[in-house]
């Protein structure tokens, strides 16, 4: 699943709006429709049941005899099939004699409040029994099988029939399930997941002897979101069942389960019903065992109008058309599987294929205009690539026959990774070359990758429960890079980019004391949403590039073909992993115990900083130290018990000594004490020592002020005897360092002293990206035109030499350029940021000629940057003339950046404006309200308008987001992170003070960044100017 795309970045001043392509933020979920809206009409049941069953019943006559005989041996058998006659709007009978079963009814408003399921509904004997049995677990201080957060082990499902009709015209559907139960243990429960449906009919049934189990009573307990059917007698194990249940339910409005969607055609409006189960939602389309470790073989039918089409997981084996105008699709039986990979869709798109050397049909499905346009043929043929790559990485074949993408107009996330069926929303996908910046190909490609992966990280081998759920969401990361890679070798994106998209991007989170283990345990269903978090992903990739580089990435690559092959169809916990891989080293003669060392990386929260001492040694004998970085020293550990001096880790640690001309890199020195002494060989006098050799490791390296005089003396001098990432990840760790207080605040500001001759893109990115924070620290104070000038002044040669961009870029858009390009942008960026006089003249000259010709000439690299440039220079109309074309395009990508230039402005007026409109959805769409809040918040004359507004809306903003975690985490962190002042951390406490409950993780992060942020203005901001000023004057 790749989550939405990451807001979080530096533009170093509100004028920069930087389009960062790899970082998909959570920005999980659009508010949910009010519920009252979702509960629309259902169909007659009268009417469905004739639907469902009309061939059966065209052989009425011949049938007539059959039905005797059939009714007959049912009642000789003793067959009890239970009916809900009183259907949809009568209570529900109890299952008193024996005969019919209590059908439980949970009315799809089901936004009722937690409590008792079903009491009213069910007749008092029914309550009675219920009682009873309450108490007998009670007897037994047991939860009863029900209330447990995780399903009881006792059945297991092998297969399930489900036959589904979907009634477009009032977004409604019915279905029949037939689920194939094996028992393993006796038990006179079956415990399903069931939510927001409306069962009409349950049935179990001995398979082998075709008999009948009677049904005692079934209720919904909806606190686990389950359905309970109680038997009258045990299941018996080692015997297997069958569960058939009939039930009904919405096409939500709602973008989880099976949801509906819309876009506009030729002026008309078209719905599209479409799914979406992970993690936990597939209970919502089907009554199922919906936990991963339940992998189970299934056989869709969907009934649908003609007028549409219908797509599952795997192809179409025959389609059965009816006189009225409905068809009936079979899908062929998918392989084993969890039930969060089901999916389904019906629509009517258009589509272009394409096939791959081992015959695996791929189709790109999307509105009928956009297939016309050529839109998704980037996607479609990178696809084909894509799958080619990845079965001879990992030597497993792709699973199915076919491989569908399909676009949607909406999406709770950027994309989910069904088997055979993955959805993405349309501007992770559709690509039109025309208007598209690199940036946003490098994003559609990233997001094609990650789901690819998951093709066999998650789909084929599945994690075994929630909490490894970075096992999946890592991997696919981590493969973004190399998938790219193969795509466009020259981008170097795993040693490069990987890095400041994902190592120094997660590090500043995990280096706050309330941040948490990548493995996190979850058991309510409520929880799960938890664990989809940039640490899950980011630190996740992080660490499994740290075992790739320590393991040797051909050992790495073996033990994940084993791991696969292993566990293909099945499910596969972490230690499964490290014992693959263990033994993939042995092989190649290494022995390293890899789950004792990962275990420290994965359930220890945050990652050591390591200190190395060379300058006092006596025979080459330095001294390194690791201890846990946190921003806040002064923050409790959230662990009281543990305190922060008991984290260890073992560390594979690399070094280079280098000196002026040369460079030579050791072997891995593992550090596993809190101290330790090593002897490094050819340490000269004037030698440096440099840590972390290209930056694999996830942990920062801090040096004796020595030491880090000779590599900024080094850096100075010949740069490019240190590696490209060494010197991206000696600008993110000094500036990291000096924020947290661990080196004096110069050293950073010296580091960027080099970057006059750096003609690389990479340690431009993380000195913009490093400098963002410090920023924002400083932006509003008295003396910020000394940093001002002085970043100015390490922009201005470079700046110079780049020049801007012609519009003529995309034709070369996917050569090598892509660095060089990168780079002007991102030189551009700064030096329009803070102030470069040409760079504003530039700015004003092509939204000036914009203005006046109506044709927008501005190359495609830069357009945020100018057009925020623009609005935050130029007078009132040019934000006018900037919302007029907000409104007018079409183009999403476009759109996007025109919404986020006008939050440039230095206009309070406006900029209060256009806080007030992001709340009405018919001007700004609900995903996109938060963003607006956001770069209000970073514009420092927009900081405390924002903070205003957020706290005044609040009770709005969280009715809105806040079932979607990631979307109100992403809110409260963006709002809040650059607040600074004791008077803010006071406001930020009382208002968290007089709010109950709810994003409560949030809010503690918010509360440590705002205090580390106070601590560091009291204690290092006039260290800082005054070696700005000596240094400005020299
Ligand atoms: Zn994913």
């Amino acid at each position: 699943m790749a989550l939405e795309k990451r807001e979080k970045r530096p533009p170093v001043t509100p004028m920069m709006i930087e389009e960062e392509a790899a970082l998909r933020n959570g920005s999980r979920g659009l508010p949910p429709g009010p519920w009252a809206e979702a509960a629309g009409p259902r169909p007659r049941t009268t009417e469905r049941h004739i639907a469902v069953h009309k061939r059966l019943v065209l052989g009425f006559a011949v049938s007539i005899l059959a039905l005797l005989a059939v009714t007959m041996i049912a009642v000789l058998l003793s067959v009890r099939f239970e009916e809900c006659g009183a259907a949809a709007d009568g209570p529900p009978r109890a299952g008193g004699n024996g005969t019919l079963s209590g059908v439980a009814r949970q009315p799809p408003g089901a936004g009722q409040p937690l409590g008792r399921p079903e009491e009213e509904a069910r007749g008092g004997e029914a309550a009675e029994e219920e009682e009873e049995e309450e108490e007998e677990w009670q007897r037994r201080r047991e939860l009863p099988p029900w209330a447990r957060p995780r399903l009881p082990r006792h059945l297991r499902p092998l297969h399930y029939n489900l036959m589904l009709s979907a009634f477009m015209e009032n977004f409604t559907f019915s279905g029949e399930v037939n689920v194939q139960l094996e028992v393993r243990n006796a038990s006179r429960y079956i415990v399903l997941h069931a939510h927001r449906m409306h069962i009409e009919a349950v049935r179990v049934a001995e398979d082998k002897l075709a008999g009948g189990v009677r049904v005692a009573r079934t209720f919904f307990y909806p606190q686990t979101q389950v359905f309970v059917v109680v038997l009258n007698r045990s299941l018996e194990v080692q015997r297997s069942y069958n569960l058939k249940i009939i039930y009904n339910a919405l096409i939500e409005n709602e973008l989880l389960g099976f949801f509906r969607s819309s876009y506009v055609l030729h002026g008309e409006r078209r719905f599209l019903g479409v799914t979406q189960f992970s993690p936990t939602h597939a209970r919502k389309a089907f009554p199922c065992f919906d936990e991963p470790i339940y992998k189970a073989t299934f056989k869709i039918s969907i009934r649908h109008q003609a007028t549409y089409l219908s797509l599952s997981n795997m192809p179409v084996e025959t389609s059965v058309f009816e006189e009225d105008g409905w068809v009936t699709d079979h899908f062929s039986q998918t392989p084993l599987m969890s039930t969060y990979y089901l999916a389904w869709a019906v629509c009517n798109f258009t589509y272009r294929e394409t096939v791959t050397k081992s015959g695996v049909v791929v189709r790109l499905y999307a509105r009928p205009d956009a297939i016309r346009r050529g839109s998704g043929d980037y996607a479609l043929n990178i696809t084909r690539r894509l799958i080619e790559f990845y079965e001879d990485y990992f030597k497993v074949p792709y699973s199915l026959p076919k491989l569908d993408l399909l676009a949607v107009p909406k999406h709770p996330y950027a994309a989910m990774e069904n088997w055979g069926l993955s959805v993405f929303v349309e501007q992770r996908i559709l690509l039109d070359p025309s208007i598209s910046s690199i940036l946003y190909l490098l994003d559609v490609t990233m997001v094609i990758v990650h789901e690819l992966c998951h093709q066999w990280f998650g789909d084929l081998v599945t994690p075994v429960w929630w909490e490894d759920v970075w096992l999946k969401e890592g991997f696919a990361h981590y493969f973004e890079f190399i998938g790219t890679d193969y795509l466009y070798p020259g981008w170097n994106m795993e040693k490069q980019r990987f890095l400041t998209d994902v190592l120094h991007e997660v590090m500043l989170l995990d280096g706050l004391a309330s941040s948490h283990p990548v493995s996190q345990e979850v058991q309510q269903a409520s929880d799960i949403d938890r664990v989809f978090d940039w640490i899950a992903y980011k630190k996740g990739a992080a660490l499994i590039r740290m075992l790739a580089s320590f393991m040797g990435h051909s050992v790495f690559q073996m033990g994940l073909q084993d791991y696969l092959t292993i566990h293909k169809y099945g499910n596969a916990a972490r230690n499964d992993l490290w014992n693959t891989l263990s033994k993939a080293l042995k092989r190649v003669g290494k022995s390293v115990n890899i789950q004792e060392v990962m275990d420290q990386w994965t359930l220890q929260m945050g990652y050591p900083v390591i200190t190395i001492l060379g300058n006092e040694t006596t025979d080459n004998i330095i001294v390194i130290s690791q201890e846990r970085f946190v921003y806040d020293s002064d923050t409790k550990p959230k662990d009281p018990a543990r305190g922060d001096s008991s984290y260890l880790w073992q560390i594979p640690l690399t070094i280079a000594v280098g000196n002026t001309s040369h460079i030579s890199s050791e072997a891995i020195i593992w550090v596993s004490n809190k101290s330790e002494h090593h002897r490094i060989p050819a340490l000269e006098e004037a030698s440096w020592l440099l840590g972390n050799v290209n930056q694999t490791g996830y942990f920062r390296v801090n040096y004796d002020i020595r030491n880090w005089k000779l590599l900024i003396n080094q850096l100075t001098r010949n740069h490019e005897v240190i590696s490209v990432s060494n010197r991206a990840g000696l600008i993110d760790d000094a500036f990291n360092l000096a924020r947290a207080g661990y080196l004096p605040q110069n050293i950073p500001l010296e580091i960027m002293r080099y970057l006059s001759e750096e003609k690389d893109f990479l340690p431009w990115h993380a000195a913009s990206r490093a400098l963002y924070p410090l920023d924002k620290l400083l932006d509003r104070t008295e003396n910020y035109n000394i940093f001002n000038e002085y970043i100015l002044r390490q922009v201005a040669s470079m700046y110079l030499k780049l020049g801007w961009p012609t519009n003529n870029l995309n034709k070369s858009l996917v050569q090598a350029s892509y660095q060089h390009e990168e780079l002007r942008r991102e030189v551009i960026m700064l030096a329009c940021s803070f102030g470069n006089k040409h760079c504003h003249q530039q700015a004003a000259t092509l939204i000036s000629d914009w203005i006046s010709s109506n044709r927008n000439r501005i190359p495609l690299n830069v357009r945020d940057i100018v057009y925020c440039t623009g609005v935050s220079l130029m007078d009132e109309d040019v934000w006018e003339f900037i919302w007029m074309k907000f409104h007018s395009t079409t183009a999403v990508s476009e759109k996007k950046i025109l919404l986020e230039a006008l939050t440039c402005s230095d206009d309070r007026n406006l900029l209060n404006r256009l806080l007030n409109l992001s709340l009405n959805s018919e001007v700004v769409l609900d995903q996109d309200a938060i963003d607006v809040i956001i770069h209000v918040a970073r514009n420092p004359h927009g900081r405390d308008l924002a903070w205003k507004f957020f706290r005044e809306k609040w009770k709005i903003l969280n009715a809105r987001y806040g079932e979607a975690l990631f979307m109100n985490s992403k809110l409260v962190s963006g709002v809040t992170e650059f607040l600074n002042t004791e008077g803010e951390l006071r406001e930020l406490k009382n208002f968290i003070k007089s709010y109950e409950g709810g994003a409560a993780v949030s809010f503690s992060r918010a509360v440590e960044t705002v205090e580390a942020n106070v601590r560091w203005q009291r204690l290092y901001k006039e260290e800082l100017f005054q070696w700005l000023r000596k240094s400005l004057t020299q």
